[in-house]
């Protein structure tokens, strides 16, 4: 049995990052099953697809060729062989990905390919829905969460160093928009798996979530 780590979380917990040093400190693989969704929001927008049209969208997910790749240990998400890991990371391709992802016939082929990847080999799996149903198995799962604001001034922060400067009230407001459609969702909304443990990082720096995480894993599978 491959080792498994899921980790949910609502927008901006800092999944991503946190599954990423997380991954390379175990030396396993980390699959962000979100770029997988943003990769399909991506073909969507370029197909003038409207996300909220349940039959297209289903159309597009049918028709796309969404792979994940691994460089140097490095996540790289591929839409038809084109590199689309840097152009999946905008607001508009957030907020599309959110709603193609409320669509039960996307959300079964994607929890099948990510099912065929952690069956591979020893992975890390971010998301919303891992511990609940991707990987309704593992015996380790995390639920990483901070208060709206604090991830709202951590994203500000972030898109400022990138030359963004979106207001923060916005972020604020985009981050708890996104965030009500994943937990409204009928199919596999994100909520924490009853056997998940929970990581609030409202007052921890990165490195103390990322020894945090280690330590749960170790009290599982011995290893840190
Ligand atoms: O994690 P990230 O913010 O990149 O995910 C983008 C969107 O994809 C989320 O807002 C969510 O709607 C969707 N998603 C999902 N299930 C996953 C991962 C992401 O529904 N396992």
């Amino acid at each position: 049995m491959p080792m498994n780590i899921a980790i949910d979380g609502p927008v901006g917990a800092g999944k991503s990052s946190i599954a990423d040093a997380v991954a390379k400190r175990l030396n396993i693989l980390h699959l962000d099953t979100g770029a997988m969704y943003r990769a399909l929001a991506l073909y969507v927008l370029r197909s003038g697809v409207d996300p909220a049209d349940e039959a297209a969208v289903c159309a597009c997910s049918d028709r796309a060729e969404i792979a994940v790749r691994y460089q140097d240990g490095m996540q790289h998400t591929l839409l038809f062989g084109e590199d689309v890991s840097a152009c999946i990371r905008t607001g508009e391709v957030s907020q599309a990905a959110s709603t193609v992802s409320k669509w039960p016939a996307v959300r079964r082929r994607m929890v099948q390919a990510q099912q065929a990847l952690a069956q591979q080999s020893d992975m890390l799996i971010d998301g919303r829905d891992i511990g609940t149903v991707v990987l309704a198995d593992s015996p380790c799962k995390i639920f990483l969460t901070a208060t709206a604001e604090e991830r709202a001034r951590r994203r500000y922060l972030q898109n400022l160093e990138k030359g963004d400067s979106t207001p923060y009230e916005t972020v604020l407001a985009e981050l708890n928009a996104r965030d009500a459609q994943d937990m409204t969702r009928k199919t596999d909304p994100l909520r924490q798996a009853e056997d998940a443990v929970l990581v609030d990082s409202t007052n921890m720096t990165p490195e103390q979530v990322v020894e945090a995480i280690l330590s749960i894993v170790e009290a599982v599978y011995g290893k840190r």
